[in-house]
């Protein structure tokens, strides 16, 4: 139908008068880079009580988070993209033997560190994830690579060691990752797994106990373009059975982002978290029925999964941070551009 003479003086008229008055007001400066939005948040694994530790074994797990976060938010202030910071904070929480990821996993049944990411990418919703694998240093990053060099999304097992291997990325000897203090906690666990009664079952967690500190790391970011991504990374539980995978490389459950709503890294018990496919409920929950981040989330952890199960960490397309947990505690830490950068390990604002 074609626009009467009217109707195209009135747009006209409108458009005159919206230009006139922006130049009349002055038209409103872009924010620079620096001057926008930002947000991170990262955790360290939920499960462990920091109330059963020592002051020093507090300290250095606080300063180890607030040195991952800083990787973040020195990378953010500078206005460095969503997946790039994610990628990079991983790294730095991988190479920590503290967390169960990268150096220092938690080890199998056979005494193997076997690991597990997963990196997504709130634009578009690409995504890339590993498991099972033995000799990538940083499996974050050959998460990522799968997004740029392939046109799939879970690579496991040797076929994924042997992919990173052919893109480059840095391969070591799996001793490389097996830590005194995860041998000695393998042992442990080898002797009660003898005592146990034979079960094809995971067992649940005894999360009370410091020998089943579940240290998996997990980075959330929005950036100041308005982009959202997340990732984890994991050894998964100790003394899994039969190539159990947990969680952390499943898209949706263990990880999700999408722009228009939120980046989303989860830890606990990966069973129950595939099981109620959390991380893509909570964006769901916000997409399709309006609910804050807030909200979604504590729905998710007090209302969906059980009791002591673990946490997450998420972050909104509008900077809004949450890190809810129903374990005792869980290794945590947020920053923001107002200011706010701030590491946890226990309830309530306790250390
Ligand atoms: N969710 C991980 C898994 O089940 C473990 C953890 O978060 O600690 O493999």
């Amino acid at each position: 139908m074609s626009i009467s003479l009217a109707t195209k003086l009135l747009i006209g008229l409108c458009g005159c008068f919206i230009v006139s008055s922006a130049l009349a007001q002055g038209v409103p400066q872009v924010a620079s880079r620096s001057d926008r939005k930002w947000a991170i948040a990262i955790h360290g694994g939920a499960g462990a009580d920091p109330s059963k530790w020592t002051d020093q074994q507090i300290q250095v797990r606080l300063d180890a988070l607030q040195a991952s976060l800083k990787v973040g938010k020195d990378k953010l202030q500078t206005g460095a993209q969503a997946m790039d910071v994610v990628e990079a904070v991983v790294r730095s929480l991988e190479d920590n033997p503290l967390f169960n990821a990268g150096k220092g996993a938690v080890l199998n049944e056979g005494g193997d560190a076997v690991l597990d990411a997963s990196i997504m990418d709130g634009r578009e919703l690409n995504c890339g994830a590993v498991a099972g694998v033995r000799r990538i240093k940083n499996p974050i990053t050959a998460a990522r690579k799968i997004i740029s060099e392939t046109s799939h999304i879970l690579l496991i097992g040797e076929g994924a060691d042997q992919f990173a291997e052919k893109v480059g990325l840095e391969m070591v000897e799996p001793n490389y990752f097996k830590t005194e203090e995860q041998i000695e906690n393998w042992k442990k666990w080898k002797e009660r797994d003898a005592n146990a009664k034979k079960s094809t079952r995971v067992d649940p967690l005894a999360v009370d106990d410091p020998l089943f500190y579940l240290g998996t790391v997990g980075c959330v970011v929005l950036d100041t373009e308005g982009n959202l991504a997340a990732g984890t990374s994991t050894g998964g539980l100790l003394g899994k059975k039969f190539g159990r995978v947990g969680d952390s490389p499943i898209i949706g459950a263990g990880t999700y982002a999408k722009n228009a709503t939120c980046a989303i890294s989860c830890t606990g018990t990966g069973e129950y978290y595939i099981r109620n496919v959390i991380a893509a409920t909570i964006s769901a929950k916000m997409e399709l029925a309006g609910r804050s981040l807030k909200d979604a989330s504590s729905e998710a952890i007090d209302k969906i999964l059980p009791e002591d199960s673990g946490g997450l960490i998420a972050v909104d397309s509008k900077g809004n941070i949450v890190l809810p947990f129903n374990t005792p505690g869980m290794a945590r830490g947020a920053a923001d551009s107002s200011g706010r950068f701030e590491v946890a390990l226990g309830k309530d604002g306790a250390k």
